[in-house]
């Protein structure tokens, strides 16, 4: 028997969802020029203990400044209340336990680490401000059972900024940011910003010196089809980086910026109802300060087989990405409800990666989750990225798990699993 996935339902329910709220919904918000300026209320360093509030914040914020042509200034101050209904002026980071925060918090308070409210005036920011939930634990140790508050911070700045969540497991924004603890590791590996979340700040903001970027934007038309949402993203071609994505509109537009030069391969991704598309589109070659337009037309089939929807690790599944260290061998996990079929392959799109056949292994409950294993090599020179999984069934149905293992300097990823 095969005891972990027996925690799916509880581990499901500790994964986080981080909400950020609109009065008006953009796509193209940009913050004036100057620098950004920010009130900390004085409640941070009240109710966040065994850290320093401000200095993690700096923190978090120097990794946009880095990134992108965004520059941010900080403050002290006694101010508590986030703005409800009408803009106060002031940009602000609380985590008083008052009525307004809590009431904008709303009641999913045991797992909401934090919320930014948003207000605009014609497409542009004019007031951000950002909840921290007083009733979670932050850190910045990893200790389990806490939110790393750098983390949080990281991506509540970029909603700030005017990004909104995005389906890549490994970005910044992606929605389900976990606890430290969940796969039974820190998670402090997160505390970056993936490559697709420089290209969509750079998008936004420009760069401050470089050299960049490349536009790839275009239409994608399903056959027969109308208001099919994709998610379209890049992937570098020698090394299967995710590089940049962006959702499609409903008339199957999109627009992805921030793109470094380079050759991509082009995919694309999304459901509608018992209809699914998911493959590769090709290879484009971009260079910096170049737009490219792309247009293709697809086919959406019927789903024969339901399709998997989480990673594993360290016995515990979730939607989260998984971080791993080059030079070393890990045991993951995709799952899902009755999705297995015959035969099925998992593999990568990275020289770097390696899923060893030999150590497949299947999982099947009576509550029609399922679950496979597999080893995974991970090169010596595996550079810094994030990286695809890719699952295909019998009939040829695919499945990418975009950005789903996260390779970075800074952060070890013990190895979990010995081959030979
Ligand atoms: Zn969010």
């Amino acid at each position: 028997m095969f005891p972990y996935i027996k925690k799916l339902r509880t581990l499901l329910l500790a994964i986080i969802l981080c909400f950020s709220s609109t009065s008006i919904i953009s796509s193209q918000q940009k913050w004036r020029k100057q620098p950004i300026r920010i009130a900390v209320s004085s409640s941070l360093f009240e109710l966040i203990k065994d850290l320093d509030p401000l200095e993690t914040i700096e923190k978090s914020a120097k990794k946009w400044e880095e990134a992108a042509n965004v520059k941010f200034e900080f403050y002290i101050s006694d101010k508590k209340a986030v703005s409800l209904s009408d803009p106060d002026g002031v940009n602000l980071i609380t985590i008083s336990p008052i009525p307004e925060n809590l009431e904008f918090l709303g009641k999913n308070l045991s797992v909401i680490p934090a919320k930014t409210k948003l207000f605009y005036n014609r497409n542009q920011i004019v007031e951000a401000d950002i909840v921290l939930n007083p009733y979670v634990q932050f850190s910045s140790d990893g200790r389990f059972g806490t939110f790393d508050l750098e983390t949080i911070i990281l991506h509540e700045m970029g909603h700030l900024l005017g990004l909104k969540h995005v389906f890549a497991n490994g970005s910044i924004m992606n929605p389900n940011l976990p606890k430290n603890g969940v796969y039974g590791i820190s998670q402090i590996f997160l505390r970056n910003l993936a490559q697709s979340d420089i290209s969509q700040i750079r998008a936004l903001y420009g760069t401050v010196s470089e050299s960049c970027c490349a536009i790839f934007k275009g239409r994608i038309s399903v056959k027969n089809e109308k208001g099919f949402l994709l998610q379209i993203w890049l992937e570098e071609k020698e090394t299967g980086r995710v590089e940049a994505l962006a959702p499609t509109d409903s008339s199957g537009s999109f627009i992805i910026g921030g793109i470094r030069t380079g050759t991509y391969k082009v995919f694309v991704q999304g459901t509608k109802r018992n209809k699914r598309i998911a493959k590769e589109l090709g290879l484009v070659s971009l260079e910096a300060n170049n737009t490219y337009t792309f247009e293709k037309a697809v086919y959406a089939y019927k789903i024969k087989q339901p399709y998997p929807e989480y990673l594993g690790f360290n016995g515990q599944i979730a939607k989260t990405a998984i971080g791993i260290s080059a030079g070393r061998n890990y045991l993951l996990y995709i799952a899902g409800k009755s999705f297995l079929t015959e035969k099925i392959k998992v593999s990568t799109n990275s020289p770097y990666l390696r899923v060893i056949p030999e150590t497949f292994s299947i999982h099947a409950f009576d509550d029609e989750i399922q679950a496979i294993s597999f080893g995974v090599e991970a090169d010596s020179n595996l550079p810094a990225g994030e990286y695809s999984l890719i699952f295909e069934n019998e009939n040829g149905e695919k499945t990418f798990f975009v950005a789903a293992l996260i390779s970075n300097l800074q952060t070890e990823v013990p190895q979990n699993f010995f081959i030979f």
